[in-house]
């Protein structure tokens, strides 16, 4: 049986606390309250994951993160009265329950609050009062409430809910035009007749249907937004004149434009794709910059950390790696084996050989793809420094030894086949490696910390590998977990104040509150993260073009081709940039109010990763985001060409590996 009380812990610090929750009442609540009694049967081992869960009549039990979020911002005391609309698994109002007197609340499928009468009924927790009916109409046999608390969104704020607050009443609801996309308001009662209103972010909740909510048939009073218009001028017109210009790419003062974001300690620079040479050069030219004058010694990467160590070797002029795989053979071998990317290998190196060791800059992997790389490395590391310990590392990682050619297939066979689950054996493997911190960190702190981020990886990877045969957002959001808490322990490993630029995909560092990922598929990411950890010290700047050429494949696996990018679709932000006619430039349209409110309004993105299928374009790389909010600056190319693979498969048969020596 699942230890549910330590998965508890881990949501509450980990989900919960570390993303800026504080309030002590709400954590402990948190802590008490058995989340796995309020989902289904059979879905209890995902009680505690990241994100909402099914719960019947097509509802969904809140993603325990945002249950914290809103009775945060409610400011619930042990005096008060409070009400919840939406009561679903009744998970909420318990959770209320620990901290305020009394808890009413109302749910509208007479099924599921049949199902949460019972389970409050089944823990004791007798402060909580259960009706069935339309919420949007409030309870005013028990009004006034200090707190008012919707777990569904609707298109406007219910008067009555308004009415229904005490002075002083706070009430917490997803307001939004659109369905499953809103932003949540706090709406709070100063007298009898005045109200502040409060933004706090973009979330995505299930309908509020009700007399003042949406119709049954989803039918909405949209107001009409006129799309690329404001006070007359068009929105490229208003692009122009924010947008700066970018130097040629081979300009050294291409990095220039950059040093306003010197003072941050996070700076994560995106892609559109996983294959465009512009997008490299970039953000090497940015890179350099930041390293060269403004003391940035971390370059973390959408790379697998056992790969890109021997980069890092390499550039920190450190000894080679003696491992029996060359770097990156696994697909996409294009994204790391580039020209592009040596060039940039090479120039760190150069410049770091101006700085003494603890100066110069390293190139980290944050991606957690090759489980068998750390594997092999955790052993070579243990073999040198504590030949017993490998012994029993090496037993422990037995159990996976099957998986280990073809990991994604390891989740099915756990769960259809009945095999062994390696889960714990992996787990004491990374708890005994980091016992011996101190034992192993004297002789060589690097080297430690290339083990021990190795033995994280594997523990990572099991659960990956597993939890992915469900599909969903649970395996996108342990992977981005896990990137960023890879930079974090880069960061602390490197010392205090150090500085970090990140390269990886916009899907992965513009924070996907403000994008479908967020808002339809609860998923969060590593932008989303360093927001919450880092606030204004993170600067999450988002690439884009309008057209070109572009690396890619046709499948998962399959061969590189380079294909041509369609022109992007009318309805983008990118056919906004391009329209504004400035072929390459930085935007950052935090200081222009209007042009910013233009932005705003989610339209199309476009993502294109490593596999790109331009016959579906609007179906597969196309989805609703609001860019300003996601980024807070954008780099443009208007037309872009496709990276300059380097192989395996691209090298002449016979010649030796020297990536990343050489081109
Ligand atoms: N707080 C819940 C929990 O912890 O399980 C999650 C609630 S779920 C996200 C939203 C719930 O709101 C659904 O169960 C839905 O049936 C309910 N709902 C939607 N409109 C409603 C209304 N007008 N009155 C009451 N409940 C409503």
């Amino acid at each position: 049986m699942p230890d549910y009380g330590r998965a508890r812990e881990r949501m509450v610090d980990i989900q919960i606390a570390r993303r800026g929750v504080r309030d002590p009442r709400v954590l402990e609540a948190l802590r008490q309250v058995p989340r796995e009694e309020f989902v289904d049967p059979g879905f209890e081992e995902f009680a505690y994951d990241d994100g909402p869960l099914p719960i019947g009549a097509n509802q969904t039990i809140s993603q325990p993160y945002m249950v914290a979020l809103m009775i945060e911002v409610a400011e619930l005391k042990p005096s008060d009265r409070v009400l919840e609309v939406g009561a679903g698994s009744g998970y909420a109002a318990a959770v209320m329950s620990r901290i305020a007197a009394r808890v009413y609340a109302i749910e509208r499928h007479a099924a599921l609050v049949d199902a949460a009468k019972r389970r409050l009924e089944k823990l004791g927790y007798t402060n909580v009062e259960l009706r069935v009916g339309d919420g949007t109409r409030g309870w005013p046999e028990a009004a006034p409430f200090d707190a008012i608390l919707v777990a569904a969104g609707g298109p406007e704020v219910p008067p009555t809910l308004k009415e229904e607050l005490a002075i002083g009443g706070r009430l917490i609801i997803p307001v939004g035009l659109q369905q499953f996309h809103q932003t949540l308001r706090k709406v709070t009662r100063l007298s009898e007749t005045e109200y502040e209103e409060e933004d706090l972010g973009g979330v995505a909740f299930v309908p509020l249907i009700g007399e003042q909510g949406w119709a049954e048939d989803g039918r909405r009073s949209a107001s009409n937004h006129v799309p690329g218009r404001s006070r007359g001028r068009t929105l490229p017109d208003m692009i122009a004149d924010a947008a700066e210009p970018l130097p040629e790419l081979d300009d050294c003062a291409f990095g220039d434009l950059f040093d306003r974001y010197a003072g941050r300690r996070v700076v994560l620079l995106g892609e559109a794709s996983h294959g465009t040479s512009e997008f490299y050069r970039a953000r090497a030219a940015i890179t350099l910059r930041l390293v060269e004058e403004h003391g940035f010694t971390v370059v973390a990467a959408e790379a697998d950390w056992p790969d890109a160590a021997t980069v890092d070797r390499y550039v920190r002029l450190r000894p080679a790696l003696t491992r029996p795989e060359p770097p990156f053979q696994r697909f996409p071998t294009w994204m790391w084996r580039n020209a592009e990317f040596v060039a940039f290998a090479n120039r760190l190196r150069l410049l770091n050989e101006q700085f003494d060791p603890k100066r110069r800059a390293g190139f980290y992997g944050l991606d957690l793809y090759n489980m068998s790389g750390s594997i092999a490395a955790v052993l070579e590391y243990l073999d040198k420094v504590d030949p017993e310990a490998a012994g029993v590392a090496r037993q422990r990682y037995g159990c996976l030894t099957p998986w280990q050619k073809e990991p994604s297939t390891y989740g099915r066979a756990v769960l259809t086949a009945g095999y062994r689950k390696c889960e714990q054996a992996v787990i004491e493997q990374c708890r005994a490696l980091l016992q011996k911190q101190l034992e192993y960190a004297q002789l060589d702190s690097d080297s430690f910390l290339d083990a021990a981020q190795n033995a994280r990886l594997v523990a990572a990877a099991e659960r990956y590998y597993r939890i992915m045969y469900y599909g969903g957002a649970e395996s996108w959001n342990l992977r981005d977990t896990h990137m960023f808490e890879t930079l974090e322990n880069v960061l602390e490993a490197r010392g205090p104040r150090t500085k970090a630029v990140v390269w990886a995909h916009n899907s992965h560092i513009g924070d996907a509150r403000y994008t479908e990922m967020g808002t339809v598929r609860a998923e969060l990411n590593v932008g989303q993260l360093c927001r919450e950890r880092f606030g204004d010290e993170a600067a999450l700047i988002g690439f884009g073009t309008h057209t070109g050429t572009v690396a890619a494949a046709d499948d998962w696996d399959g061969d590189m081709k380079v294909k041509r990018v369609r022109a992007s679709h009318r309805d983008s932000y990118e056919r906004l940039c391009h329209d504004c006619g400035v072929p390459r430039f930085l935007l950052d349209p935090s200081g222009d109010e209007a042009l910013r409110n233009g932005l705003v309004e989610p339209r199309l993105e476009r993502f294109i990763g490593v596999i790109y299928l331009p016959e579906t374009e609007l179906q597969s790389h196309y989805a609703q985001a609001s860019l300003p909010r996601q980024f807070d600056a954008f780099v443009w190319f208007d037309e872009t060409q496709a990276v300059t693979a380097l192989g395996p498969q691209h090298a002449k048969p016979g010649t030796p590996d020297t990536y990343p020596f050489a081109l």
